[in-house]
């Protein structure tokens, strides 16, 4: 007989909901992990993040103050001890984590694991442990690019040991990190650049969203520099950015690398068990999670899809109730995962984008609502960003099945909506609706 019911290497967001899943569904279930508790989410993703962009808004809210009547002086900002209380609210959850894991059985291994086949698992001692099931929950680490002198540069992960605000920084890449990151730096006052391969930041959200946001990064000071391929990196007067065309870039104190992550799957010994990875590194996983070795499953960024916090808990709840719960259809269907960009202001969005839209269906089928405005937030204050929102629907019926939204408060706004989405709301059931005014989300049920 095994050792486990179920070994989980990875005490991450989706390793550890697994575990404590199975366990509650009277599973022997262990778990690995290597660094501390609650994996990149907790320690170097959404909550110091969510943090820093809460500075950010602070240091927003207090330029508006002056147009609500407000005679404000502010008198610095202190880095160093907001990193102390992040770090610090940090190991309280840490120690959250811990207790729970605890609490519901699952013993905990702090030491790195190698799969040695495909039911045993080995320590860094070299110690042996069986299960009947594996779930990989590795995650990722983020992406350097091979050019000399890379190694000048930190990642999201450096951003969040940082010291002191660097005052001049460049921020490589054009995703969602690449966006969140400028954009703290630049409300806590750091000059920044942000240098995308392309035309502009967000390519893959809807373009309503990336056009608004490129104008309010724009309006905000973040200068975006495009058609940018790093070539090297070099400390002259400052770090330097030499691209690929020819043009340098310098005077950085502080360059960071936000191009995208990596499947932490070297050293894994998935060779060793049979498992397959894909041309990126990924552990590709059927509809239920599984490999393509049966009873070693992998759940969260290291799989390569929807790379969310949310969506590796759902993974590996669901995997966990499936497997020792008996509920034999049970597993998660990665469409409509709605989704948050914490820039300044913050995007909300859910199903196709316009483009993807009108590449799936014709024309004819599709109908898209726009609506844009200045909130009644800004009607005081100084600056006057537009919010922008955006609905397409399909058929006759109108269902709606996408849903975008910039502006003050869209990161709260979203869920709800998403739900209606997820429901098969038609657009006739948003106007149905009673709106609830004044807010900016009652333009998403009075579109015209
Ligand atoms: C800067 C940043 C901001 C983000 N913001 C958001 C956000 O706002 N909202 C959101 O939903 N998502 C956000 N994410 C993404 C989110 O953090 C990830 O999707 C989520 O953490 C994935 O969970 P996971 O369980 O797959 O992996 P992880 O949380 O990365 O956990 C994997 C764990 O496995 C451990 N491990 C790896 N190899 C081994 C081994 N061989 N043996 C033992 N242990 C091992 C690692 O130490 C790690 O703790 C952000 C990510 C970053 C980097």
């Amino acid at each position: 007989m095994a050792d486990y019911d179920l070994i989980v290497i990875g005490g991450g967001s989706g390793g550890l909901a697994a575990a404590q899943r199975a366990a509650l569904h009277g599973a022997r279930a262990l778990v690995f992990e290597t660094g501390r508790l609650g994996g990149t989410c907790v320690n170097v993703g959404c909550v110091p993040k969510k943090v820093m962009w809460t500075a950010a808004q602070l240091a927003h809210a207090l330029h508006d103050a002056g147009g609500y009547g407000f005679d404000v002086a502010v008198g610095g900002h202190d880095w160093q001890r907001l990193k102390t209380s992040r770090d610090s609210y940090i190991e309280f959850l840490n120690g959250i984590y811990a207790r729970n894991l605890d609490r519901s059985a699952v013993e905990l291994v702090r030491s790195r694991a190698k799969l040695q086949g495909p039911r045993t698992v080995l320590d860094a001692d070299g110690q042996t442990y069986t299960a009947e099931h594996i779930i990989i929950a590795t995650g990722g680490y983020p992406r350097v690019p091979a050019v000399p002198g890379a190694e000048l540069g930190i990642t999201s992960d450096g951003f969040f040991e940082l010291e002191r605000r660097p005052d001049r920084v460049a921020v490589i890449g054009s995703g969602y990190i690449a966006v969140e990151l400028g954009g703290v730096l630049r409300g806590l006052g750091s000059e920044v650049k942000q240098f995308v391969r392309y035309d502009s930041v967000l390519r893959n959200f809807d373009p309503m969203l990336s056009g608004r946001l490129m104008e309010e990064l724009a309006a905000q000071g973040v200068e975006v520099v495009t058609g940018v391929v790093p070539q090297r990196i070099s400390r002259r007067d400052g770090l330097c950015l030499d691209a690929v065309d020819g043009r340098n870039f310098e005077g950085f104190d502080c360059l960071i690398w936000a191009i995208g992550r990596e499947a932490n799957t070297r050293d894994l010994g998935l060779e060793e068990a049979g498992i397959t990875v894909d041309g990126s590194g990924d552990v590709p996983v059927d509809a239920f999670q599984v490999t393509n070795v049966a009873n070693v499953y992998a759940v969260g960024d290291v799989t390569g899809k929807a790379q969310l916090t949310p969506v590796a808990i759902a993974a590996g709840r669901r995997l966990a109730d499936r497997v020792f719960g008996g509920q034999t259809d049970r597993h998660l269907s990665y469409e409509l995962i709605p989704t948050v960009v914490f820039s300044h202001p913050p995007i909300g969005t859910v199903g196709l984008t316009e483009t993807e839209a009108r590449a799936r269906y014709s024309p004819d089928a599709l109908k898209i609502y726009t609506s844009e405005f200045v909130p009644m937030y800004h009607a005081l204050t100084q600056r006057r960003p537009k919010s922008a929102m955006k609905l397409i629907t399909l058929g006759e019926d109108e269902r709606v099945i996408g849903c975008h939204i910039i502006g003050p408060g869209a990161d709260e706004m979203l869920q709800g909506f998403a739900v209606a989405v997820r429901m098969g709301a038609r657009k006739a059931d948003l106007d149905d609706t009673v709106a609830i005014h004044p807010t900016s989300a009652e333009e998403l049920v009075t579109m015209r």
